[in-house]
């Protein structure tokens, strides 16, 4: 901050300041309107310093050079700080790779290209280019749904707590929706079965327990007051022991012998069995079909690794209907979203080359030898900057997918493991730590576990980027005190 001037009458005009010949630069660099607004609130800063405390005896009169290179650096640090963008990279070495506080799924090429070409050229969002009328945006992409899963019909929203929301609200308004007290599930951000189910207006009808539901309670429950039957993949829990819930054909049958419909959120809802990959199996949207679900919703961004959406697949009767439903208007996605998608979408119509060019499947199938060896690259380069404070080591350690997928699946990976040396003051040491690799240009996050700092380095897939970085890290931490 600049030095508190003598006396009010120190403190020059904007308009003065603003002639001066060294904030010529700022104003070219940043535009007039934003300078003066950065200039302004300086001065009214100083004005307030100057009313908290007595004037000082000769101190800067404002107009002398040392003072002018003050006022400039000040106002400077106010423009920077307006002008730096808020959404910045980060090296994601969480260990869960579909991270909701870090942007979930990373794109593909594919799909940015297609975002950047829809965010610059004029597209044909909703226009038939070769009838010359107006389309619909879900035509864009539903041919490949169609293809990929089979499903007649498809439409996209926001993402998949819209979905749901859009689906209830269409089949079960003033209705009543079935469902598996085992299945009321809660997932990040508030999101509560109970309560979406109450603001689509639709009656929750609760049936069985938690642990073991039966075809005989959804028998006895579904009347006709039924809207429809709800099932929902409990995607961030299990429940083990003695439980039971009816298989989804089973369901299916049971729906239809009674005329209603069967809902299925998937929440992650995959596009490919993943145990191909060596992965966990996750269910997919094919199976639900193929099983007679009616209507299927999941999220673009989580294991499909697509954009942000909501994707609401069934047969062509139900989706006409979803689609009418004046909320699907407020839900609807943009351009960049639907250009993502497709693009992303695309990718699956090869799936012998998924694995190189979607990220989110090359990053959770990435091979240990090749995490190792970023993990390698990582502990050599966090030696240095981290001697005598703590202990660098190689450890193995488990990955998540993430974003309710397999909540209880843990992926083999490799990463570092930093220590503090001494036991006293450890958990101060290791906020520290984790400030400061926060503080780097380009942040990094990792995660605590036994007194120890983890960065799982399944996602490092450019090792020398963080690297090159790590030099600062040491002026960035609290100086060890001797021992
Ligand atoms: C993640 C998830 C949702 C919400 O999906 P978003 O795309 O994050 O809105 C809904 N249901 C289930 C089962 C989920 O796992």
């Amino acid at each position: 901050m600049n030095s508190i001037p003598a006396s009010y009458q120190a403190i020059p005009s904007v308009d003065r300041v603003l002639g001066w010949p060294e904030f010529a630069d700022l104003l070219r660099d940043y535009g007039r309107l934003p300078t003066t607004a950065c200039l302004r609130d300086e001065l009214a800063q100083l004005r307030e310093a100057l009313s908290r405390q007595a004037p000082l005896q000769g101190a800067a009169a404002g107009d002398r050079a040392g003072d002018r290179q003050a006022l400039l650096d000040a106002v400077h640090a106010r423009l920077q700080r307006l002008f730096a963008p808020r959404l910045l990279p980060v090296f994601n070495l969480s260990g869960t790779v579909l991270h909701t506080n870090l942007g979930r799924a990373l794109l593909a090429d594919e799909a940015a290209d297609a975002m950047r070409l829809a965010a610059l050229r004029p597209v044909n969002l909703e226009y038939d280019i070769a009838r010359g009328r107006r389309g619909d945006r879900d035509e864009l992409v539903e041919p490949l749904v169609e293809r990929i899963t089979g499903a007649p019909a498809c439409t996209v929203v926001n993402n998949n707590a819209a979905a749901v929301l859009l689906v209830l609200n269409t089949l079960g308004l003033r209705k009543e929706g079935v469902i598996s007290r085992g299945e009321l599930i809660e997932i990040g951000g508030a999101f509560r079965i109970p309560d979406i189910m109450a603001r689509a207006g639709v009656k929750l009808h609760e049936i069985g327990t938690t642990n073991r539901t039966h075809a005989a309670d959804y028998e006895r429950a579904i009347g006709p007051r039924c809207g429809l039957v709800m099932r929902t993949h409990t995607s961030n829990y299990v429940v083990q022991g003695f439980t039971a819930s009816v298989a989804t054909a089973e369901l299916a049958q049971i729906a239809h012998r009674h005329g209603v419909p069967l809902f299925e959120d998937l929440g992650s809802g995959t596009l490919v069995d993943l145990s191909r990959w060596g992965l966990p199996k996750e269910p997919t949207v094919q199976e639900s079909l193929r099983a007679g679900v009616d209507v299927v919703s999941f999220s673009g961004d989580k294991l499909l690794g697509g954009p942000q959406a909501g994707i609401i697949v069934g047969s062509r009767e139900l989706i006409a209907r979803i689609k009418k439903n004046p909320l699907k208007r407020a839900l609807r996605v943009d351009k960049s979203t639907l250009a993502a998608l497709e693009a992303t979408l695309r990718l699956y119509l090869d799936p012998d080359r998924l694995a190189q060019r979607l990220p989110t499947l090359r990053l959770l199938s990435r091979p240990l030898p090749a995490i190792c060896d970023a993990a390698q690259a990582l502990a050599q380069a966090l030696t240095a900057p981290l001697q005598g404070q703590f202990d660098v080591t190689l450890v193995d350690c488990h990955s998540m997918i993430g974003s309710g997928a397999q909540p209880v699946a843990q992926l083999p990976s490799a990463g570092v493991a930093l220590q503090p040396l001494t036991k006293r003051g450890a958990g101060a040491r290791l906020a520290a730590l984790e400030a400061a690799l926060r503080a780097l240009p380009v942040p990094v996050i990792g995660r605590v576990a036994d007194d120890a700092l983890i960065l799982d380095c399944r996602m490092l897939e450019a090792p020398h980027e963080l690297c090159e970085q790590l030099a600062a890290l040491r002026e960035l931490l609290p100086k060890a005190k001797a021992p």
